[in-house]
């Protein structure tokens, strides 16, 4: 359920080379992350760690919720005008 006002997800986007296929690859991930410190934003995950998510991921959990950096306590949301236009 959204709010009584416009907002939307703030963040970077932050790129993150891992090795895939046991080390054998690199791939390149996409992560939200901190606008602030650029911490990679995470949830936490069923064995009780946190990890990161997908940037697709992360823009449908951020444009639900008011969420926080984890690592700074930043907001990862901003307010929009409502009667706020595409330029032309
Ligand atoms: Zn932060």
């Amino acid at each position: 359920m959204r709010m009584g006002f416009h907002w939307k997800p703030s963040y970077n986007v932050k790129r993150v080379l891992e090795s895939v296929n046991d080390g054998q690859d690199t791939q390149v991930f996409k992560y939200a992350s901190c606008p602030d410190c650029g911490a990679v934003v995470t949830q936490p995950d069923s064995d009780g760690g946190d990890h990161p998510i997908s940037l697709e991921l992360a823009n449908v959990v951020l444009s639900d919720n008011h969420c926080k950096c984890t690592h700074c306590g930043s907001q990862l949301w901003t307010l929009i005008r409502k009667e706020q236009r595409p330029n032309p």
